[in-house]
C-alpha cells in the first residue's frame, strides 16, 4: 500500500475519537423535545481495508430519543462514515483527490488494492461535482478560503489548501470540515477546529 497511514490502526483510532467527541456533543444537547438520547448505533461493514479496523468500525454512532412518542433519531456527523456507503470517507476523499494530484499509476494501484469498481469511482466523482457543491457545508467553506477553492477540482483543491503536515493529517482536517454532509438528522455545528488539530 503506497499510503502507509491507510493500514495504520492508529490513524483509524484517531478518526474514531473525533467521531466520539462529535457524538458526545450531540448527546449532551439531548433530543429537541427535552428527551434523553440513548445509543442506537447503525451496523456497518466498511470495505477496502479491514486489517487496521477494530470493532469500533462495525457501527456508526447514532442516538434515539428515549421520550415516549418521540423516539427521534439523531445521527451525529462522522469523519468515518457517509450515509450507507460501504467505503470509508477517507478512501473516497483520497481516491478522488489523487485524480487531480498524484500520479496516475499510484491512483490505479490504490484502486486495485481497495477493489473499487469503476462505476463506484464514477459516482464518487459525480458526488463532488454535483452534490457536494450544492451543500450548505460547501458554501460555508467558500467563505473561509481566499482565493476561493476551485470546485471543479474538489476534493484535491481543498486538500492542498489545508495546513496539516502530511497527507494523513490534511485528510483528517478535510474530513472534519466536510463532516456536516454526513448527516441529515443532526445540524449541530462541529466545534472542532481542524486547522488546530
Ligand atoms: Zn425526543
Amino acid at each position: 500500500m503506497c499510503h502507509a497511514f491507510l493500514t495504520d490502526s492508529n490513524f483509524y483510532q484517531l478518526l474514531f475519537q473525533i467521531d466520539q467527541s462529535i457524538a458526545e456533543e450531540v448527546r449532551e444537547r439531548g433530543g429537541g423535545c427535552g428527551g434523553v438520547l440513548h445509543a442506537a448505533p447503525y451496523p456497518r461493514k466498511p470495505r477496502g481495508i479491514r486489517s487496521a479496523l477494530d470493532e469500533s468500525y462495525q457501527s456508526r454512532l447514532s442516538f434515539c430519543c428515549s421520550q415516549d412518542g418521540c423516539r427521534r433519531r439523531s445521527t451525529p456527523a462522522s469523519v468515518r462514515f457517509r450515509g450507507r456507503k460501504v467505503y470509508l470517507g477517507v478512501i473516497v476523499v483520497l481516491i478522488t483527490a489523487l485524480q487531480h494530484g498524484l500520479t496516475e499509476p499510484r491512483r490505479r494501484r490504490l484502486i486495485e488494492e481497495l477493489d473499487v469498481a469503476p462505476q463506484t469511482l464514477w459516482r464518487w466523482r459525480r458526488w463532488w461535482r454535483e452534490r457536494f457543491v450544492a451543500t450548505r457545508c460547501r458554501r460555508a467553506l467558500a467563505g473561509q478560503f481566499i482565493p476561493p477553492i476551485l470546485t471543479a477540482c474538489l476534493p484535491a483543491s481543498l486538500l492542498e489548501r489545508l495546513t496539516g503536515e502530511g497527507l494523513a493529517e490534511r485528510l483528517v482536517q478535510l474530513l472534519v470540515l466536510i463532516c456536516p454532509v454526513t448527516t441529515s438528522t443532526s445540524s449541530l455545528r462541529v466545534s472542532l477546529n481542524p486547522q488546530k488539530m
